[in-house]
């Protein structure tokens, strides 16, 4: 008996399960990588982001193969052909599999044909466990967050002393809350010069037709990501020694051209494998135990929250959600994406900027995610699942098990309110607050029913006009409906007439 590991593109990590039960024999374990262009042209996915896994995956390959795993690397068009001939080349009889995070992808392995046993090992790449999750959740009637992410520090004994937390207090969040007002000077980013073999990479994307499409939107070069678990160690350190103090206070602060600010730059990293999130909660709260003084408390916690507590639940929530989550759509939104989305040509200053940063790097931080790109087409009425497959391909931390809950649950309430407490809707008003975008806006952050007034403001109104009737059975927006009906018929009406023409020139732009 033959045993095969297959190591998917997410999973690059020497400890991961399926490669962690063959390590006594790992001489004999054939390992397989493999590119599937089929697979990469999918959705017209940001060139970087090809250029970061396969990188990755060649960089991984070559540690096996040094650490004496017999690896094979091959490119193809679909997964199925290279691997009937490496079963066939080294008589393998069964291959093991740590069970893909993305569901599509597990489907697609279980309808392979292969004719030898395929075992899925238990992922190990999250804190919690698939199951442990399962368990959690069994019985609650709300899956709320706070209550998963206090269990976890409890559980993992993560900023705790005894079973209290440190410092008094589960949350930090009124301190991390400051807008980019007064003179902030930016820290440098630690990014990394192409070696041979991410430029290989990157040559070949460019010379490549399957990827045509998608040159026509994203940014090849400059590429500055790291590809090796070793540099991702890097960018952990470089987070913990430079940025952390500052991280929390302005985590929700926007600024033009500053692309990552004090962000910890980690989740491409995690979620390709080439780092754990427990290593990286364990190195942030170790800043903590090695500061005698309190002061970055907030800091340490917010970030700490943003690992133990949101990424592991999102994944969590995806584990448990059934078939029908993809295409929930609570608010029955159908307006196609617009097409600026993908090529930052828009008037709006806020779009423009993060929409202009994400075609360079392929990223922006959680508040440009959630409060400018999310909040517009939740606003505006966009498709949840055309606006899902946009990030799914334009991120280069984007994948279904993330997308799923963050954009269509955390963005888009298109679950009707299983993740989110309230629609993550706001005005200009809350952009103006946190960013310094509308200051070169062509317009006018203040007005909402006048010629130049923000397309945020009048779909903002809008959208709680629109979906009264949803709405004031949700307890948090008591007060903001409120507000509504302080707005005059005739002023509603503008505000309401002003939205739907929006949507008329967006149609007669696409069809010019
Ligand atoms: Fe964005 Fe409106 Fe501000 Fe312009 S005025 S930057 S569109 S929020």
């Amino acid at each position: 008996m033959t045993i095969g590991v297959w190591v998917l593109g997410d999973q690059l990590w020497h400890e991961q399960s399926a490669l962690l039960g063959c390590v006594q024999q790992h001489q004999q374990t054939p390992v397989i990588l493999i590119e599937s262009l089929a697979h990469a042209g999918q959705l017209p996915y940001h060139l970087q982001k090809l250029v970061l896994v396969w990188s990755a995956m060649r960089h991984f390959a070559d540690q096996l193969r040094s650490h004496g795993w017999p690896v094979t690397y091959t490119q193809a068009l679909d997964f199925n052909t290279p691997l009937l001939e490496w079963i066939e080349r080294y008589q393998i009889t069964e291959l093991r599999v740590m069970t893909p995070t993305d569901r599509p992808m597990q489907k697609l392995i279980q309808k392979l044909n292969l004719q030898i046993q395929v075992t899925f090992t238990p992922s190990n790449r999250f804190i919690w466990s698939d199951e442990e999750f399962r368990q959690w959740a069994a019985g609650r009637k709300r899956l709320i967050m706070e209550d998963f992410y206090r269990q976890g520090r409890q559980r993992f004994n993560i900023l705790m002393e005894g079973n209290q937390p440190v410092g008094g207090q589960w949350n930090f969040d009124k301190q991390n809350r400051k807008p980019p007002k007064g003179k902030l000077t930016f820290p440098a980013a630690l990014w990394f010069k192409p070696d041979s073999i991410t430029q290989d990479v990157i040559n070949f994307v460019k010379q490549s037709e399957a990827f045509q499409n998608s040159h026509n939107y994203w940014h090849l070069e400059p590429f500055l990501w790291g590809v090796t678990r070793q540099q991702a160690l890097q960018v952990l350190k470089f987070f913990v020694e430079t940025r952390l103090s500052t991280f929390g206070p302005y985590q929700d602060a926007m600024v033009t051209k500053e692309q990552t600010m004090w962000h910890a730059m980690l989740s491409p990293y995690l979620n390709l494998g080439l780092l754990h999130p427990l290593e990286v909660v364990q190195a942030v709260e170790q800043a903590y135990s090695d500061n005698s003084n309190n002061s970055q408390l907030n800091s340490i916690e917010g970030f700490i929250r943003q690992v133990l507590g949101w990424r592991e639940y999102m994944h969590g929530v995806y584990v448990y959600l059934d078939n029908e989550y993809p295409s929930s759509n609570w608010f029955n939104h159908t307006h196609p994406l617009p097409a600026f989305y993908w090529t930052g040509d828009t008037q709006m200053n806020c779009l423009h900027q993060i929409l202009t940063q994400v075609k360079q790097i392929g990223y922006a931080h959680h508040i440009q995610r959630l409060m400018v790109l999310n909040n517009f087409a939740l606003i505006a009425g966009i498709s949840p699942q055309e606006l899902e497959d946009w990030f799914h391909a334009a991120f280069i931390d984007g994948y279904d098990w993330v997308m799923q809950t963050n954009v269509l649950g955390m963005g888009q309430f298109a679950d009707g309110g299983m993740i989110a407490s309230k629609p993550y809707a706001a005005s200009a008003n809350y952009i103006n607050n946190m960013s310094d975008y509308c200051k070169n806006c062509a317009y006018n952050h203040r007005e909402r029913s006048t010629d130049n007034a923000c397309p945020f403001n009048f779909f903002y109104w809008d959208f709680l006009a629109r979906h009264y009737d949803k709405l004031k059975n949700q307890p948090r927006m008591t007060q903001i409906l409120r507000n509504l009906e302080r707005i005059s018929p005739l002023e509603l009406q503008k505000i309401r007439s002003l939205a739907s023409n929006w949507h008329t020139i967006q149609v007669a732009t696409c069809q010019s």
